[in-house]
């Protein structure tokens, strides 16, 4: 900052402060005018503004040079003494000036700006939050509670890992059925299998509260498909289950039939048609007639008229004995279909996989 200052004589070395000074002030000194400290952004004036302090604790502060030339006084020469003294004085007082002076023009500005910017303008129209919605398939999964729920049936969350006794032995499934082969079901390295059916559910319900029982479980099940427009290894179904003294399958024809009606509309028709599974006896699959066309046949029902849409039938006595309830006293009927094969009905949707691929553009139809 100050050359050679000790070759030099004390009052050269003040004026030399001084010119220095003014070099390193020279582009600041633009903002002690209001005209032009106010071409500034709020950021850049807080770092002149730190920049400008830098050049005080340089110039003035307690180990600048002239602070440095104070100390030099007494070794003057006592008849020059007191104009030294009032050189340094006078030189220190204008540093000092013409440091505020930029400094309080720096410093009215950035609480100008900082005011207008946190001031809120009430006028302006808010801006919404971006909210979401929910999922297609939780939207018809409460609309199939509430059906239930006004029939007088609990709803049952299950877990989604289960031990082979939930999955299948408790479900009358045979050791060698080909759904517990590893190609069908996916098992963890500890051997438990995720659930391939919400049926675990009615076990575990039996085994908790015990008969009579209504209670429906929708839920995630997981089968090892390849993803196709009709597949996905992970998918949602319902279970329902109704045990009680004296229930026959008129009571499963009239609760599905019911369900049916105030899903799909009051003249819709249901048929039951024989079929196979290990936990029911007799077993029934079930059809609705097309919503669409009413029967006459379209691109939804395959021209047939009907929808295929799940299976039942009467809860097999074996299942009723592993949870300690005697089949001659109590009987029961089940039934079972996809929420999400429901959805991609009533939606018309051709690839039941766009459920499943949280792509935006598609759920926000769903709104
Ligand atoms: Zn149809």
């Amino acid at each position: 900052m100050v050359d050679n200052q000790a070759d030099q004589s004390p009052e050269r070395q003040v004026e030399a402060i001084s010119k220095a000074f003014e070099q390193e002030i020279e582009r600041f000194v633009s903002f002690g005018d209001w005209a032009e400290v106010s071409k500034l952004n709020l950021e850049s004036a807080i770092a002149e503004q730190r920049a400008v302090a830098e050049l005080r604790t340089r110039f003035l502060g307690k180990k600048s040079a002239i602070a440095a030339t104070k100390k030099l006084i007494g070794r003057i020469a006592p008849e020059s003494r007191g104009a030294f003294g009032q050189l340094v004085q006078a030189t220190e007082e204008q540093l000092q000036t013409r440091l505020e002076q930029i400094e309080s023009s720096l410093s009215r500005y950035i609480e100008e700006a900082r005011t207008a910017r946190e001031s809120i303008d009430v006028t302006i129209p808010g801006r919404r939050p971006r909210t979401g919605h929910r999922h297609p398939i939780t939207l018809l999964r409460e609309r199939l509670e509430d059906v239930f729920v006004s029939l007088g049936y609990a709803i049952e969350d299950g877990r989604e890992i289960e031990t082979d006794f939930y999955n299948f032995d408790a479900l009358n499934i045979p050791e060698n059925h080909p759904a517990r082969a590893k190609a069908d079901t996916f098992y963890t390295t500890e051997g438990f299998a995720l659930r391939s059916q919400t049926s675990t559910v009615q076990i575990h319900a039996m085994q908790r509260r015990g008969v009579p029982v209504r209670m429906i479980a929708p839920g995630r099940v997981f089968r090892r498909d390849t993803p196709d427009p009709t597949h996905n290894p992970m998918f949602f179904q319902v279970e329902g289950l109704c045990v009680d003294r004296g229930i026959t399958m008129a009571h499963l024809k009239g609760t599905v039939a019911e369900l049916l009606r105030r899903m799909f509309g009051a003249d819709t028709v249901t048929r039951f048609r024989p079929s196979y599974f290990p936990f029911t006896e007799p077993s029934a699959e079930f059809d609705f007639s097309c919503f669409k066309c009413k029967g006459s046949g379209c691109r939804i029902c395959k021209n047939s008229g009907w929808i295929e849409l799940g299976g039942s039938g009467m809860v097999h006595p074996n299942v009723l004995r592993t949870v300690g309830v005697d089949p001659q006293q109590f009987s029961g009927f089940a039934f079972g279909f996809g929420i999400d094969r429901m959805c991609a009905l009533m939606y018309e949707l051709d690839d039941i996989r766009l459920l499943f691929e949280n792509d935006v553009r598609f759920l926000e139809k769903f709104k």
